[in-house]
């Protein structure tokens, strides 16, 4: 049995499924399961922290922690871990986890998995499988020497538990010291869009260069909004203006691991692979029969997207509806 902690991850006064898969990954395997809450006003949420199978939640409130900063973050951490001697220390690989847990396992002088998608534990030793080459292999990692065992994982990767309505966590109130600063957020600008964004989505509706335009983007905009799916890009579709950066899912975009992919008009190439081959379900449609798309994909449609992406739209919809 390992003594785990997993740093929760919130936004607007929500958390994060992907802490949900943490929580239950450990809490599964039988550890001593261990939450970090940092923020301010943010307490509230222990509560289903302990749904989700954190034992024992340490809560830091301060203002410096009302925006993430990957400083104050580190600082508060690294505080809260010294006296709690941790074997494992785990974080999901959202732009926040791997912003910070780098700096913690520098500041802790310790080795960090990223990007995992499978996590084995081992009385207090984890195993952790992560893809490497874009995605071509897998390596199996394991940790020397003394020291916690830093680890960030890939969102949808291990499944969101239950909640358990009946468990019910410990809550340690921390005095969080963030010591001396030298960034401050003083704002956060949301961006325009309601979707859920790419890497936390459980299903992902992505088009490519093929969509011609943004406008005509509006018909993967509609089929997602059917499914409540995120809006995904291939590079060549952000690089034309047709979607912002953001959306993009690529080596040079973002990794996302959703239960469904549906690929409108692209084509597949390694570099687009590399950010959506570890989905559970692919689905391709392209007019090509020999596009490389249909390699990784589950499910593959011959057949022009202006025709097939409607259709289907309205087939889902039905479904929905009964
Ligand atoms: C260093 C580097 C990093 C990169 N990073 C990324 C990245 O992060 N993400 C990424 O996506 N790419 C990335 N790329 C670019 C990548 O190599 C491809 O160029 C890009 O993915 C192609 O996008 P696409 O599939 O939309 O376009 P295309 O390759 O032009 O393919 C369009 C596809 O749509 C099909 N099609 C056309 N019209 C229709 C229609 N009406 N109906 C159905 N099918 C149709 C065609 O058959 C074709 O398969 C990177 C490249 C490099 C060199």
């Amino acid at each position: 049995m390992a003594k785990v902690f997993i740093i929760a991850e919130h936004r607007d006064g929500r958390l994060k499924k992907s802490t949900f898969e943490l929580l239950g990954a450990s809490s599964a395997a039988g550890n001593e399961t261990h939450a970090l809450l940092l923020g301010e006003g943010v307490a509230g949420l222990a509560a289903e922290l302990g749904q989700y199978g954190a034992q024992k939640v340490h809560v830091a409130e301060n203002a410096a922690l009302k925006f993430y900063t990957a400083e104050a973050y580190t600082n508060v951490i690294a505080e809260i871990l010294k006296g709690a001697g941790p074997d494992i220390v785990l974080a999901s690989h959202t732009p926040t986890g791997r912003d910070f847990m780098p700096r913690l396992a520098a500041r802790l002088n310790v080795g960090l998995a990223s990007d995992c998608t499978q996590l084995t534990f081992e009385g207090t030793q984890i195993k952790a499988r992560r893809p490497v080459y874009s995605g071509k292999a897998t390596a199996e990692v394991e940790f020397l020497g003394a020291g916690p065992q830093l680890a960030t994982v890939r969102a949808n990767a291990l499944g969101i538990p239950k909640p358990d309505a009946s468990k019910t966590a410990e809550v340690l109130t921390v005095n969080a010291q963030v010591g001396s600063l030298k960034t401050k957020v003083t704002e956060v600008v949301k961006g325009s869009s309601g979707r859920p964004d790419v890497t936390e989505a459980s299903i992902v509706v992505s088009g490519g260069r093929s969509l011609k335009n943004s406008e005509n983007f509006k018909m993967i905009e509609d089929m997602a909004d059917v499914l409540g799916a995120a809006v995904g890009a291939s590079r060549a579709a952000v690089d034309a203006g047709y979607r912002p950066h953001r959306d993009q899912v690529g080596q040079t975009g973002k990794v996302v691991s959703p239960t469904l992919y549906i690929a409108c008009g692209i084509s597949g190439a390694i570099q687009h692979l590399a950010g959506m081959r570890t989905s559970k379900t692919i689905v391709a449609i392209n007019q090509d029969g020999e596009a490389p798309i249909f390699q990784v994909a589950d499910y593959g449609i011959v057949g022009d997207i202006f025709a097939i992406v409607p259709l289907l739209t309205e087939e889902f919809k039905k479904v929905k509806e009964h």
